[in-house]
């Protein structure tokens, strides 16, 4: 270890994001990007704000992102919730960052899935949080029991995201009241970050549990992964724990742009809900045709599915798409190992996908030795 690095550097297990390679003609479906481009007044808002003489770059953003929080309150208005229970963070990570910081960490483990978001251990090494990992049942479902039956006292809190990642598996709302009840002392974090693909939204519950966190981004459903906006919201108390947390870090993690541009993003729900139900169609058309290829599909309430096939070595199956300039994630992790996670594109995109398979599975089917 370098002499000038402080002690913690060298434990700390970094979360290893999917390449951005710079092919050109790249079919890239290893991130779960959105594959439309962000709602019209998305760039135009942004257009409008640097034309306003520069001024905007020349001044520190609004700390607080007033405007962007009650944006996103009223937009969650049937929730009923207010401008004082949204959290702003540069992207859901950063959100989630400060999550673990001012919400997860109180010396008994912290509870989540063994298959899930690998981002979890790596705040908990940074942060030092004891954590423990729940194994998911064989067909990648969450079992709830396993977190209902466990002694309060003896956990930290829970968090998953909802849908799961990288399975897309869905949980539903009853599940998640039942953890809040069993473990009322205990925080239970949401990570909603898949959840306007078909997940039942926990926010739903904010009103009734102050033990609830619930994490959103703009990322995925309103394509502005490049922009960096996510958000939580729970209870007052919650946020104003969070944001004593942030404002001890980074007062403005939300640039002028962003905080335009996110609210831009909330105010065009049709187009919201065309790219949506689009995401949603091809991933249902894509499941059917690869499931007729052999695949077994995790059923997916994401904007991505995770497959397997019994016959190919799925690090074989995504050198061969990469050979075809298509880019698939494969997680060299146990127990996902046989998985590709295949993010949805245009459905140009997935019929490429969906062909590319179909061509490895026949011609590698016609070089077996007849019986
Ligand atoms: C993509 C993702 C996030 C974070 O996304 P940001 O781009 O940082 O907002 C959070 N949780 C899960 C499970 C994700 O897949």
């Amino acid at each position: 270890m370098n002499p000038y690095w402080s002690r913690i550097v060298g434990d700390l297990a970094p979360y290893t994001p999917g390449e951005q390679p710079k092919l050109d003609r790249l079919i890239k479906l290893n991130t779960n990007e959105n594959p439309y481009p962000p709602a019209p007044g998305v760039v135009a808002a942004i257009q409008e704000e640097l034309g306003a003489a520069g001024d905007s770059l020349r001044r520190y953003p609004d700390p607080e992102g007033g405007a962007l929080k009650a944006a996103i309150a009223h937009h969650y208005r049937q929730f009923g919730i207010a401008r004082e229970q949204v959290f702003l963070g540069n992207g859901s990570d950063e959100v989630l960052a400060h999550v673990f910081c001012a919400l997860l960490k109180h010396g008994r483990p912290l509870l989540f899935p063994d298959i899930t978001y690998s981002f979890y251990p790596a705040y908990c090494k940074l942060y030092g949080i004891a954590f423990e990992r729940v194994p998911l049942a064989d067909d990648f479902s969450l079992r709830i029991d396993d977190y209902l039956e466990r002694d309060s006292a003896q956990i930290g809190g829970i968090i998953f995201p909802n849908p799961n990642a990288p399975t897309g598996r869905a949980l539903a709302l009853d599940a998640i009241r039942a953890l809040l009840r069993a473990h009322p002392r205990h925080m239970v974090v949401i990570d909603e970050a898949y959840v306007d693909f078909g997940a039942e939204s926990a926010l739903v519950l904010v009103r009734e549990h102050a033990n609830l966190l619930v994490t959103q981004t703009f990322s995925k459903s309103r394509s502005l992964a490049g922009l960096r906006v996510g958000f939580a919201i729970g209870q007052p108390e919650l946020i104003t724990g969070l944001e004593r947390v942030k404002n001890s870090f980074n007062s403005y993690p939300l640039d002028h742009l962003a905080q335009v541009g996110a609210i831009a993003a909330l105010s065009d729900n049709a187009y919201f809900e065309r790219t949506r139900a689009a995401v949603m169609q091809s991933r249902e058309e894509l499941a059917r045709q690869l499931a007729a290829l052999g695949f077994g599909v995790i059923p997916s309430a994401a904007n991505f599915i995770l497959v397997r096939h019994p016959e190919f070595d799925a690090a074989v199956l995504a050198q061969h798409l990469r050979e075809l300039h298509i880019i698939v994630r494969h997680f060299r992790q146990p127990r996902i190992n046989d998985y590709l996670r295949i993010s949805i594109g245009t459905p140009e995109e997935c019929a490429a996908l969906a062909a590319a398979l179909q061509y490895f599975v026949s011609q590698s089917n016609k070089k077996e030795p007849a019986p």
